[in-house]
């Protein structure tokens, strides 16, 4: 017998990856571009990815920073380590150091580096954001998911959680929370996150609060949960939502001082793995996190629009009765479709991944499946990212008009028809 004859190498891949598919929202943005390739017409409302430029003044610090080309300190660019604690300071009150802040090629990439570091169960509720748990699959890690509620916006209600708690009190464990909230759009009130802080702290659990949609609430009025939690919560966001820079790489976290020992754990792991984030990336960051008038206007600005269109559809997804919930802040809906069960059953539909297929398929409309967040198949949600616009042309538009005017369902079509057509081409596929 040959030296190698019956070897299959696959028997080699660690079990924690095997059957482990590319990210969901990867896999349905590759597939809507390959029916475009064909010639298909495609409402691109799958991949969550800003459709808004780079502010102008973060885009020529990149450019003035250019040659930067050195390795820098694994936790991160001082200047962008106080930028941020500066910036901490102002939205949140919370009187953070620049040695608190550990800079990372992504929140994604400090979260996976989180639940390796940290020897816990994952805790998040469903829904949640795609990756969470196949992190904590890649790891090794127990999760146990807290289903949540139309009712209660999405979210995760103290009860449910001290539920949970309650059933073993001695395990560690690492809790997610996001808000606005990436599948639904919907956020959480002050008084909400403050009985949540109360459970969570009570029962000793480690807090990673992800708020990466935090600047594009809608109204401009994203509380945290920081203040009520401060020494148990690490804070997640970055460049990728309210920037519009998702391909230049750049997340952050801030721990409080008594969970430095994480941190400089999670540290060590990054100089064994990433080094050190973009050089050039992190000093246009800084100027990002000093803000100013520009950055404002900007982001008012997109926050004008994301409400408008937000609302807009939703309404119109109501009205054909498909349940959603307006959205707080970011740039998806979550609607249920489970009113047409029946019609879609004709369709030979029974699932959320095959409701998906079946509407990409009929009407060129790409969302995801609600499973893909944690949810049942059966019950027939999705994600929708109202975000297949021109973002600069819109954000030119809105700029020359009256401050207080309503972007009406004129400007909307003008400069966001895509996402109104493909809002009725979902409405008319259900009630077929
Ligand atoms: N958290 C949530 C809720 C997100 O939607 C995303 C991006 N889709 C991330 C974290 C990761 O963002 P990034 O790695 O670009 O910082």
């Amino acid at each position: 017998m040959k030296k190698h004859e019956g070897h299959n190498p696959k028997l080699h891949l660690n079990p924690n990856v095997q059957g482990l598919k590319p990210s969901a929202t990867v896999a349905i943005n590759d597939l809507s571009n390959d029916l475009k390739r064909k010639g298909r017409d495609i409402f691109k409302f799958g991949l969550g990815q800003s459709p808004f430029p780079v502010p102008e003044p973060v885009a020529e610090a990149l450019r003035q920073n250019a040659f930067q080309k050195d390795y820098l300190p694994v936790k991160g660019l001082r200047e962008l380590q106080e930028a941020v604690a500066e910036h901490h300071r102002r939205d949140f009150g919370i009187p953070a150091h620049p040695d608190d802040v550990l800079i990372g090629p992504g929140s994604k990439e400090l979260m996976f580096i989180l639940q390796l570091a940290y020897f816990g169960d994952l805790i998040i509720p469903a829904p949640s954001w795609v990756s969470y748990a196949p992190q904590a699959r890649i790891i090794g890690r127990d999760i146990l998911f807290l289903s949540t509620e139309f009712e209660n916006d999405w979210h995760l209600t103290p009860e449910k959680l001290e539920e949970l708690c309650y059933m073993d009190k001695n395990r560690a464990r690492l809790l997610i929370l996001n808000y606005p909230l990436n599948p639904t759009g919907t956020s959480m009130t002050e008084d909400r996150l403050k009985e949540l802080a109360e459970v969570i702290e009570r029962n000793r659990i480690i807090l990673l609060s992800d708020e990466i949609y935090g600047k594009i609430h809608h109204d401009g009025a994203h509380k945290s949960i920081l203040p009520f939690y401060p020494e148990g919560t690490i804070f997640s966001g970055g460049l990728s939502k309210w920037c519009g820079a998702g391909g230049w790489r750049l997340g952050l976290f801030v721990f409080p001082p008594s969970l430095r020992w994480l941190q400089d754990a999670m540290a060590a792991v990054g100089t064994e793995t990433f080094t050190s984030t973009s050089a050039p990336i992190q000093y246009a960051a800084v100027r990002a996190f000093q803000e100013g008038p520009e950055i404002e206007e900007y982001l008012k600005k997109s926050r004008r629009l994301l409400k408008a269109l937000g609302s807009h559809i939703a309404g119109k997804l109501n009205k054909c009765g498909i349940k959603v919930r307006a959205p707080h802040g970011g740039f998806y809906l979550f609607p249920d479709f489970s009113p047409f069960r029946e019609n879609l059953s004709s369709k030979g539909v029974s699932s959320s991944t095959e409701m998906c297929h079946k509407l990409l398929e009929d009407t060129g409309v790409a969302i995801l499946p609600g499973s893909n967040f944690g949810r049942g198949e059966e019950e027939l949600l999705a994600r929708l990212a109202y975000v297949d616009f021109d973002g600069r042309a819109v954000l030119e538009a809105v700029g020359n008009l009256p401050e207080n005017s309503s972007l009406d369902e004129n400007f909307l079509t003008k400069y966001c028809g895509r996402v109104i057509e493909g809002i009725d081409r979902i409405c008319s596929w259900v009630t077929d």
